[in-house]
This record gives C-alpha cells, structure tokens and sequence, in this order.
C-alpha cells in the first residue's frame, strides 16, 4: 500500500533540496498531488495479472494472436522518469483465449510501478505463461526513455526494443518470423 504521508514528506525535502520555498503559492499543494498521483503511476503493485488472464474461454484452434500497439507509460526505477511507448503481445493458444482488453490490462498491472523495460517484457510474458498456458507468447516493447532524451545523453526519438520469448516461441523460429510479417501488415 502507498503510504501518501511519506511521499509527502520526502516531496517536500526534495524541493528544499533544489532550493525552493515549499510555502509559495504553486508549490503549496504539490506534495498532496504528487502523493494522490502515485497511487495511479504505482497502483500496478497492489494488483495481480491473474485477475484478467484467468478468465479465459474455449477455442478449438491454435492460431496465433497478436494485440498490437499497446500503449503503456511506465517509470524507470534508476531515474524515475517514465518511459513509455508500445507493447505488441503474441500468443499460441491451446484450447483457451482471453478477452483483447485483458491483455491491454496485463500491460497496465505491470507498466504501472517502477520499472527496467527487459523486466516488465519478461514479466508480461511471465504471467502469460502461468496463467493462461498458452503453448507460447511473445511480448515485444518498443519505447523511449526520459531519462535518454531529456537528461544524460539527450537522445530524442530514440527507442528501445526489447523481446521475451516463451514456450513454442522458444524452439520454433518460424512462429517469431510470423509474428515479424503480421506486424509489417
Ligand atoms: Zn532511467
């Protein structure tokens, strides 16, 4: 649970910290709002993906599915800035699907704490595996990171790429290259 007190607290040293009168006017409530705000940027910790993976229906078939163009925002653990972009999840069924959104919802439970993008691509696949059991699934993300663009060695318009391959995806390149060509469509 988010203790708000302490955001608060700390908020409050931080702006001290860069000099600035806490008592002014613009900066008055900007320790509270940034407490409540946590609570939605960090509220992924307090869920679990379990919650939507597990409510799956049947299918009779093994094709593969692709939710493409999941737009995420999460915060980089090292600098707590976000970073944000796409998240393209690709999964084999065997005999269950679940619902588009709760894929999109998975991304959220996951994107919304402090973050490393190979993690939160390993996580989202992770989860996949173990609650849905697919033969397979395969996450890519694609985004560009604040503390690239807007600190360090300012690099706007840079992205990161990364993959985490499970299961079928693993032993059986074909199924990646198919995954590639859908997402040339
Ligand atoms: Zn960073």
């Amino acid at each position: 649970m988010i203790d708000q007190q302490k955001i608060e607290q700390a908020v409050r040293l931080m702006l001290e910290g860069i000099g600035e009168d806490v008592t002014r006017e613009g900066l008055r409530e900007t320790p509270s709002r940034i407490a409540r705000m946590c609570e939605e940027l960090f509220g992924g910790m307090n869920e679990d993906a379990k919650e939507h993976l597990s409510r799956t229906f049947s299918v009779d078939t093994s094709e593969m599915v692709i939710e493409r163009d999941i737009t995420f925002y999460s915060m980089c653990e090292h600098h707590i800035l976000p970073f944000y972009g796409k998240a393209h999840i690709a999964y084999i069924p065997d005999g269950k699907v679940v619902g588009l959104s709760k894929l999109a919802r998975t991304v959220e439970v996951f994107a919304r704490r402090l973050q490393v993008q190979e993690q939160l691509t390993g996580q989202i696949a992770d989860a996949l595996m173990e609650h849905m059991q697919p033969k397979g699934a395969l996450v890519m993300i694609e985004a560009e990171h604040m503390c690239m663009t807007m600190r360090g060695i300012k690099k706007p318009g840079s992205r990161t790429i990364t993959l985490a391959k499970r299961g079928v995806f693993e032993a059986d390149s074909a199924l990646e290259e198919q995954f590639f060509r859908m997402m040339q469509r």
